[in-house]
């Protein structure tokens, strides 16, 4: 078996990649039983005992029917659990459990109990250390629900002919010499998991190859673990601290971005450098490409955004960030608000009416299809916070206990320079069509911006003519690639006001004014609530 060729190098080779023989085990574990019995499965509670455990990533599927532990059935599952009960991919990763000799394995849907909302709290915040810990994790990569299996007829696609599956089969290569020990075989060239695990730029690349691939709750569930063994349509993928290998070789190297992709090096970080790093700077920068590379993957509730990210967020707490609050970090709060949605505006669809945070939390955009929020130019060198910016005081409301989870209400005390605006739409000269802009009032001077400055978090049609708060967050002085030409844009928040009576606002979107005479530097300092 390959996987145990890997298991073995990763054990005697890697240096970085020692693992705790004797970890906690989470609160409870599916005791997998001898080899011999099917049957000899059951549900155990670890009461704070140490050993090693496989940990399982997987895709629910609609979930209809899916097997999971509830109040009625723990109690007879601490004794039994039948054999033909588990769906295939449970029953899979038993196998390959007893066949590494681990006496555990956790899955989430037996092991948390999924109708108490206390005992799925609890767990969902130890489930860094739940991946972290484990001996492996093993992922059913190719799988779209937990009735498919880990073993699966091996298929790649057609590379001119993307639709075309083809199944990867050797053909014998028949020789006019007929040398008897030098057999040719032939097979179609593999290169979907290859390209899957350098790149993962649109999830929707991977939806067929590799949907485990595209979910929001497995991304943390593959960036934490020390090892985990993949298992795609193509073939197997090991992944560990040190290295990304598959069967067919082709992968086989150690970490860096440009032959790992932005997940590989992320992984990379997540299971080494974030552990000793104490720059508030670097660990603020992976985090919001963390959080943009988390938004292109897919959700079936948008409210388990946060509640998604929960394990990584405690993984980054305790560092040099600060509190967390609600996907943003205290000491880097000003880059943390400046996300943008990337998109063609006809396309954007953003969903706000039932919200799962706060309007200034990158987690509060639902984006439509392949539209995705992003960070890259706030990461671009060079951002200042405005030195009139700060924070006042945070007040956050949750029902949850886990302080990296849902967050039903959150109000900003921000400070900084403020002006009014508004988007205006206006015939230049008497007679043209309209043009709509955005107006700003800098120095008690109406300035006219051409719309396209303005980077609208959702729909701005039912914008026009609504009084708006502008507040200025930070400024950037980037050069271009020949380091001679300078560009230099302010950021700033565009407000609108939610509740008259105590003076709150929401974030509508973002403004980049590139241009002196519209800088807001000089604009007076108010205090304002956002929501
Ligand atoms: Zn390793
Ligand atoms: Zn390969």
């Amino acid at each position: 078996m390959e996987a145990t060729a890997w298991i073995e190098n990763c054990n005697l080779n890697h240096l970085h990649c020692r693992i705790s023989n004797w970890p906690v085990l989470p609160a409870r574990v599916l005791d997998v039983g001898c080899r011999e019995s099917y049957d000899d499965i059951k549900l155990v509670l670890s009461k704070g005992n140490s050993g090693q455990y496989v940990a399982l990533s997987y895709c629910w599927g609609k979930g209809e029917g899916m097997m999971r532990t509830t109040k009625s059935s723990i109690t007879s599952w601490t004794q039994a659990i039948l054999w033909q009960q588990l769906p295939k991919t449970f029953q899979d990763a038993i196998k390959i459990t007893r066949k590494l000799g681990i006496p555990y394995l956790w899955i989430d849907a037996l092991c948390i109990i999924q109708d108490d909302v206390q005992d799925w709290e609890i767990e969902s915040a130890n489930m860094a250390n739940i991946y972290s810990n484990s001996y492996l994790t093993i992922a059913a990569t190719a799988a779209s629900d937990s009735h498919v299996g880990l073993f699966l007829d091996r298929w790649t696609s057609a590379e001119v002919q993307n639709s075309v599956k083809l199944p990867i089969k050797a053909h014998k290569l028949s020789r006019a010499d007929e040398a008897p020990d030098e057999n040719i075989f032939v097979r179609p060239r593999l290169h979907l998991a290859h390209e899957r695990f350098k790149h993962i730029e649109n999830a929707e690349y991977h939806a067929e190859d590799a949907p485990l691939l595209t979910r929001a709750w497995a991304f943390q569930e593959r960036l934490l673990p020390s090892r985990t063994l993949h298992f795609h349509a193509e073939e197997l993928i090991w992944e560990c601290k040190s290295a990304v290998q598959c069967e067919c070789e082709e992968l086989d190297q150690r970490y860096s971005y440009e032959r790992c992709g932005m997940q590989g090096w992320l992984k990379n970080f997540v299971t080494g450098e974030l552990h000793n790093n104490r720059s508030a700077t670097r660990l603020g920068n992976v985090w919001l490409d963390l959080v943009s590379e988390f938004c292109t993957l897919h959700l079936t509730h948008e409210s388990d955004r946060l509640p998604a990210l929960s394990g990584l967020a405690y993984s980054f707490s305790k560092k040099a960030l600060g509190s967390y609050i609600a996907g943003v970090w205290e000491h880097d709060l000003a880059r943390g608000l400046l996300f943008e949605t990337m998109e063609s505006k006809d396309n954007l669809t953003v969903n706000r009416s039932q919200l799962s945070a706060p309007s200034w939390s990158w987690a509060s955009v639902h984006l439509a299809g392949p539209n995705r929020i992003s960070y890259s130019r706030v990461l671009r060198h060079g951002f200042i916070q405005d030195l009139r910016f700060s924070l006042i005081g945070v007040y956050l409301s949750s029902d949850s206990s886990n302080p990296f989870s849902w967050v039903s209400h959150g109000l900003l005390q921000l400070k900084g320079a403020c002006t009014m605006a508004a988007i205006i739409a206006e015939s230049s000269v008497p007679g043209e069509p309209q043009e709509r802009k955005m107006v700003l009032e800098v120095g008690g001077v109406q300035k006219s911006i051409p719309l396209d400055h303005f980077i609208s978090d959702g729909v701005v049609q039912h914008l026009d003519n609504v009084p708006l708060l502008c507040i200025l967050v930070g400024h950037q002085t980037y050069s271009g690639i020949n380091s001679i030409e300078v560009e230099a844009c302010e950021y700033v928040l565009v407000l609108q006001k939610i509740s008259a009576d105590l003076n709150t606002y929401k974030r509508i979107g973002l403004l980049l004014t590139g241009n002196d005479s519209w800088s807001l530097r000089n604009e007076p300092v108010l205090t304002v609530l956002i929501g």
